[in-house]
């Protein structure tokens, strides 16, 4: 019998209501004649208020006590879930990531699964119940509870679907699909059919939040087919799969703000200085992303790297120490950098994109801070303030711009019915 793997995402479950449209599907499946297993993320906004909550009792709330309390709100949705498809008539059984047999790192908060123990599941798909899994949780072989950091439900799918041998993965979002760019901030940004593994894997990694990075990893590792999809629609979203011949020079632009940059100035030019700052960094836990160190003037450089905003507080007591140790002269943040990023498998062979990049900047008068570059993309960070009209320029002149307008198309087929009612 075949499996059908599919993760709804906060949004496909903000609402009783849509609770109800989730089950209407997942049970239409099982009618259908398929095993049915899904992942579910935590209602609406729900993790976001529950990190809210622990900042406000400690600015600084310890990684395991923030695992148990995240943990809840898959929990929350998983078993509402389970209850909404019983009341349809159908079998289900919820499992929280340790009843699903997800086992995962020690690393709280950033997690990576390691194992998936199936039994328990696999029974319960025999005995034909529709099974829903908290996403986004593991539990260590200790036994601790861990989560997989933000938007890891998709990657508890992506790894269930490929333990499980399931050919696809559906992951239902709010959008359409994936767009050549987000379509909040690129009204005219047009939803791909289909997009390369590879291409997925850049735009995660440059920040493109609509899928988890390493989602997408494990379905190229195991061969997943991902499909994104609406969860409030019908139309048959985006395939992620593995490159057709033809590749386009840019298939999609990422936006991430989710950085700061840092600068070292005034740093002694001496062997090692930079392994000794970042080896600091690294022993912090923190991952830098993009590093510029600049030519040396009287024996002295500077030195400039972004990271995510959110390590910042760990990284300050880190550069204050460096800076004493190194006699450097100071340091200076800048909270207000956004990371643009052109990803598209055609750069491989032709050249010249960055330099159409760098033109279409320069016309608008947008400063270019840091750049960096991979085979199949380039980035650049700018100052925020200019950020949105860069994206939306470079997606213009790309040719990336697409006929139609994003609307938001949040509503299931009842609560659209119940609008239509009222209208009368
Ligand atoms: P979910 O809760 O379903 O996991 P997310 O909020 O994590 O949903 O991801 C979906 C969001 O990702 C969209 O609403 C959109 O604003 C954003 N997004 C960013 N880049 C893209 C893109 N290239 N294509 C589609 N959506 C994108
Ligand atoms: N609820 C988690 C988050 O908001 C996981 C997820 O949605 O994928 O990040
Ligand atoms: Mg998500």
């Amino acid at each position: 019998m075949d499996l059908v793997v599919a993760k709804f995402g906060g949004t496909s479950l903000a609402s009783s209501r849509r609770i109800r449209n989730v089950a209407r599907r997942l049970f239409a499946y099982q009618q259908q004649g398929y095993q049915v297993l899904a992942v579910v993320s935590a209602m609406g906004k729900t993790t976001d208020g529950l990190l809210t909550l622990a900042r406000e009792v400690n600015a600084q709330p310890p990684a395991r006590e923030l695992d148990v309390l995240l943990a809840t709100g898959e929990m929350v949705s998983m078993s509402l879930l389970a209850m909404a498809i019983e009341g349809l008539g159908g079998q289900a059984v919820s499992m929280t990531g340790r009843q699903a047999g997800i086992v995962t790192t020690t690393r709280h908060n950033k997690a990576q699964i390691s194992r998936i123990q199936t039994g328990r599941i696999r029974r319960a798909l025999d005995k034909q119940q529709i099974v829903i899994v908290a996403g986004f949780q593991g539990i260590t072989r200790a036994g601790a509870l861990t989560t997989l950091g933000r938007g890891g439900s998709d990657t508890s799918a992506v790894a269930l679907a490929a333990a499980l041998g399931a050919q696809g993965c559906e992951l239902y979002t709010d959008v359409e699909g994936i767009y050549s760019a987000d379509p909040r901030l690129v009204p005219r940004a047009h939803k791909l059919d289909s997009i390369s593994y590879e291409e997925m894997l850049e735009l995660a990694a440059a920040g493109a939040g609509v899928l988890q990075m390493r989602a997408v990893e494990f379905a190229r590792n195991f061969g997943v087919e991902l499909t994104c999809r609406s969860a409030f629609s019908d139309n048959p979203g985006t395939l992620i799969k593995e490159a057709d011949m033809e590749s386009a020079l840019v298939s999609g632009i990422a936006y991430d703000n989710s950085e700061a940059k840092i600068t070292i100035r005034g740093v002694p030019d001496a062997l090692g200085i930079a392994a000794t700052v970042f080896a600091a960094i690294a022993h912090a836990g923190i991952s830098v992303d993009m590093i510029v160190q600049n030519i040396s003037e009287n024996g002295h450089t500077d030195i400039s790297f972004t990271l995510p905003a959110g390590d910042l507080a760990r990284l300050l007591p880190v550069l204050d120490a460096q800076v004493a140790k190194l006699g450097a002269r100071e340091y200076l943040v800048d909270e207000s950098i956004t990371k643009l990023s052109l990803v598209g498998a055609g750069m491989r062979t032709n050249p010249g994109v960055a330099a159409k990049m760098f033109k279409v900047l320069s016309q608008h008068k947008i400063n270019i801070e840091m750049i960096s570059t991979s085979a199949i993309r380039i980035s650049v960070v700018i100052a925020t303030a200019k950020s949105e009209q860069a994206l939306r320029a470079l997606h213009t002149a790309f040719d990336l711009d697409g006929d139609e307008i994003f609307v938001e198309s949040q509503l299931t087929p009842d609560e659209q019915a119940a609008k239509a009612q009222k209208g009368r």
